[in-house]
């Protein structure tokens, strides 16, 4: 593994209690993700009391689309095959006598749909603070233009010119053959996810208005120029990196865009739901 790629894997994990109501710790802890018949801890399992909560992609009969992915173990994670494996516990549990249930996680910054502040990749730019916490929520949310990329090649400056995104937008989704081969829903890491070039980066600063990008698989950079692409859009602290997007199914053109980071003090990342309005 390189540093450079060990970078991008998530310099910080973070931990969330939630606030706990119970008055005793006897509860031992019940992994989320394990075989199990009720539909709290695993979504795809059959209630067998005929209590089966309604998970949807899509909202309001078309008009809302959930652009987010479902965190769960077998999701990828940066350069694992086993996925990001167990990330929540139940170490307060109803079952073993708490007053509420109360889950624990703990979870890379970069997992699954998230969002990636300049202290990334800019290590000044870590100490000075800017973390996810100082991000721009008017860059986070509007009109954003949802556009399908070349499948076959990188997004170079080439690509980028041939997409002639119009000079004023400055919100781009782009889909790509990630989409295609449902990358995120692979549970191995996979090298050969396609991204931004160094030159494609550069083009989209240079010639572009574009300030929120967001890409389909875990980085926005391909594999072959992941830092220089990383810091090429990083640099100016203007334009915000989504990555890890669920872009199936959704047909191109112009939405508003709504994406909200957790204001995690001193993170580099952070999970960000984001959802798209026709
Ligand atoms: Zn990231």
């Amino acid at each position: 593994m390189n540093s450079a790629s060990t970078l991008l894997s998530c310099a910080i994990v973070f931990t969330i209690v939630a606030r706990t109501l119970a008055t005793t710790d006897s509860a031992y802890p019940s992994p989320y993700g394990v075989e199990t018949t009720t539909t709290a801890c695993n979504p795809y399992a059959i209630a067998d009391d005929g209590l089966v909560p309604v998970r949807k992609e899509v909202y309001d009969k078309g008009r809302i689309f959930d652009i987010s992915h479902r965190y769960h173990p077998n999701m990828p994670s940066w350069e694992s095959e086993d996925g990001v494996g167990q990330f929540l516990w139940l170490p307060k549990s109803m079952k073993n006598g708490s007053l509420a249930n109360n889950s624990e996680m703990k979870l890379p910054t970069h997992t699954g749909t998230h969002v990636d502040a300049p202290g990334h990749v800019f290590d000044h730019y870590f100490d000075a603070g800017f973390d996810v916490d100082t991000l721009d929520l008017e860059v986070l949310n509007g009109a954003a233009l949802l556009v399908d990329v070349p499948r076959d090649k990188n997004i170079t400056a080439e690509v980028m010119k041939s997409l002639s995104i119009p000079k004023g937008v400055r919100r781009v989704l782009f889909r790509t053959l990630n989409t295609d081969r449902r990358l995120m829903y692979t549970k191995e890491f996979d090298t050969s996810y396609v991204g931004f070039m160094k030159d494609g980066a550069q083009w989209l600063v240079d010639n572009t208005d574009v300030k929120l990008v967001g890409i389909d698989y875990l980085s926005v950079a391909a594999f072959a120029d992941l830092i220089p692409a990383h810091l090429v859009f990083l640099e100016g602290r203007e334009i915000i990196l989504v990555e890890g997007l669920k872009l199936d199914d959704i047909q191109p053109g112009v939405y508003t865009v709504h994406c909200l980071p957790l204001r995690l003090l001193g993170a580099e990342g952070s999970p960000i739901r984001c959802i798209l309005i026709k």
